[in-house]
């Protein structure tokens, strides 16, 4: 069993660790601010929901699920998103181990990879993420555009690696400039941890 709320998870790196490709006070804007508020969120909406079972009061289901749905997605995505990064250097900066060949099969080769994913990223409409997940039904990695933090999510694919690409990530350092912003994660993934994620869910 978890804990029965949501929390903020702490970095695995300095608040620094990340320049240049991340500046200090843009990580911190993106981790104490905008992370914090999705951790908040949801668990807000986890009181709402208990309080009215309690109260017997009336609930709009409907709305009070999508907004779950939003913040619950935040907080998830952005925690996948501070581990699967490090500071250049610390961890491998190309795929590694079994994601190493399932990329290679799947996508002709990490080049190609990054070509598409960064077309992911780049092309999101309006806020979301890019996100290389495992497909358990079939065994291949699947890249996945996802808006806002919950719209065009496949069901039950387990997440390796993920880039958000709201504006809130990137615009301190690069203005309206994603395509930049989305170069310089390549600086920065930590593919141990994406293949690490792999592994275990072959399993
Ligand atoms: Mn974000």
């Amino acid at each position: 069993m978890g804990t029965t709320l949501y929390s903020l998870p702490k970095l695995g790196f300095g608040y620094k660790d990340l320049e240049p490709f991340i500046s200090e006070e843009q990580l911190r804007l993106h981790h104490e601010k905008h992370h914090a508020a999705y951790v908040t969120g949801a668990n807000g909406l986890l009181e709402r929901l208990e309080k009215a079972r309690r109260e017997k009061a009336d609930l709009d289901v409907k709305s009070t699920l999508k907004e779950f749905s939003f913040h619950l997605g935040g907080h998830v995505l952005h925690s996948l998103f501070w581990a699967n990064l490090a500071p250049k250097g610390k961890a491998s900066d190309r795929p590694v181990g079994l994601l190493a060949a399932a990329i290679e099969k799947e996508f002709g080769g990490y080049e190609p990879f990054k070509k598409e994913f960064t077309q992911a990223a780049v092309s999101a409409e309006g806020s979301g993420w890019a996100a290389l997940s495992h497909c358990t039904l079939t065994n291949r990695p699947v890249i996945m555009q996802i808006e806002k933090h919950n719209v065009n999510v496949y069901p039950g694919l387990r997440i390796l690696l993920v880039l958000d690409v709201w504006e809130h990530a990137y615009y301190l350092d690069y203005k309206n400039l994603r395509a930049k912003f989305v170069e310089a994660f390549w600086s920065i993934v930590n593919w141990d941890e994406a293949n690490r994620r792999f592994e275990n869910s072959l399993k």
